[in-house]
């Protein structure tokens, strides 16, 4: 079968599209998984662009990608799946220390020794092939009406991971959160906004991306704000959007960073609202050190209770409060998540994927989508 497999380079990694082995059932438990299509994110950009990749013990390539959707093609008698199900699967395999309670307990994501796998990112192979095998455990089945955005049902599970954990530690007073932040607009940032406003939120959303965007657009059609940041001074907080959050004259009752630049998760830190909660949610390496008023934040936090988390990766039941959650989304912004896949790619395109030319989000298919329903 084909694959998209990736080695080092000199510089970009070696992206091919190879012919490896189709995978076979080895138990009961497992499904063989006829790949529909899957997204690329900036883990992904990362490991191409960046030549950043764990490999899998004893190999020198890797099948990538993490974002499937695929169909069910062959079932395992224990695996609770039949053919034709539409299904993703969860990007995380646990580790195997025995002390790790969390991965002993099926929550991989709070993995404490770090050496868990990931399909597509480290130590395993990813999805970006015509044929997935995978034990039922780790696929969750998505309802055949949600095909057209199920792609998304990754990205969302990282947004709806955040989105608890939040619930979770703000029961600590009663929390009646109306105002957020979402700094970043790409595809994450674009779905943590999506989510406010389906929570009743109103959304503020601080990025690159130039007035006029897709992504500017998408925010003000759903009802958000938009504003464009400025470039910062290496090393200072200057982007302007503390400016700009002093010029609202409000406080935020939950910050989403989603841009992954560093300086940002400690800039917004003051601009909370009492007792309230930032959420780290990316990482874009290699971004220098910065000047921190430390004094300043540490008062902040302490005087006004506020929060900082970070958080990665997502359960099974994220997974599933995920399609949940694009399913509202759909229903009240229809169109909008077709919308966010701007770059439709064959697997022929993606060794020479350029990714400064991804407007918003890649998607490779594997089968054409006018042919997914025949394969229900
Ligand atoms: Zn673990």
């Amino acid at each position: 079968m084909k694959a998209i497999t990736i080695s080092s380079g000199k510089e970009r990694a070696n992206v091919a599209l190879a012919d490896v082995p189709k995978p076979v059932l080895t138990s009961a438990e497992d499904v063989v998984i006829r790949v529909l299509c899957v997204g690329l994110d900036g883990t992904d950009r990362e490991i191409i662009v960046d030549n950043f990749a764990r490999f899998p013990e004893g190999k020198s390539d890797m099948i990538i990608g993490h974002e499937l959707l695929g169909i069910v093609a062959e079932a395992g008698a224990e695996s609770g799946l039949s053919r034709g199900d539409a299904v993703t699967a969860l990007v995380r395999r646990p580790c195997g220390d025995e002390s790790c309670v969390n991965c002993r307990s099926g929550q991989q994501d709070f993995c404490r020794t770090g050496l868990y796998l990931e399909r597509g990112i480290q130590g395993a192979d990813g999805f970006l092939c015509e044929y997935v095998a995978e034990n039922a455990k780790y696929v969750v089945k998505v309802p055949a009406e949600c095909l057209p955005y199920g792609v998304l049902v990754e990205p969302q599970s990282i947004v709806e991971k955040v989105w608890n954990e939040a619930q979770i530690i703000q029961q600590r007073m009663l929390w009646q959160p109306r105002t957020a932040l979402v700094t970043g607009s790409g595809p994450l940032g674009l779905l943590a906004a999506l989510t406010c406003r389906t929570l009743g939120m109103d959304v503020y959303v601080w990025s690159k991306s130039p007035e006029g965007s897709l992504n500017a657009d998408m925010i003000r059609s759903i009802g958000g704000h938009y504003r464009q940041a400025g470039e910062s001074a290496p090393g200072e907080f200057a982007s302007g959007l503390t400016e700009y959050a002093q010029q609202l004259g409000t406080g935020f009752d939950m910050i989403w960073e989603c841009s992954g630049y560093a300086p940002l998760g400690f800039e917004v830190i003051p601009l909370l609202a009492h007792n309230g909660i930032v959420a780290l949610l990316g990482v874009t390496p290699g971004q220098g050190r910065l000047n921190v008023p430390s004094d300043m934040i540490y008062r902040e936090m302490v005087a006004k209770n506020k929060c900082i988390i970070g958080s990665v990766n997502a359960s099974r039941q994220d997974f599933a409060t995920a399609i949940q959650r694009l399913c509202t989304i759909e229903q009240q912004y229809p169109g909008m998540l077709g919308k966010l896949q701007t770059n439709r790619l064959t697997p022929r395109q993606v060794p020479e994927i350029d990714f400064s030319r991804i407007s918003i989000k890649a998607v490779v298919d594997f089968v054409s989508p006018a042919e997914w329903a025949s394969l229900l």
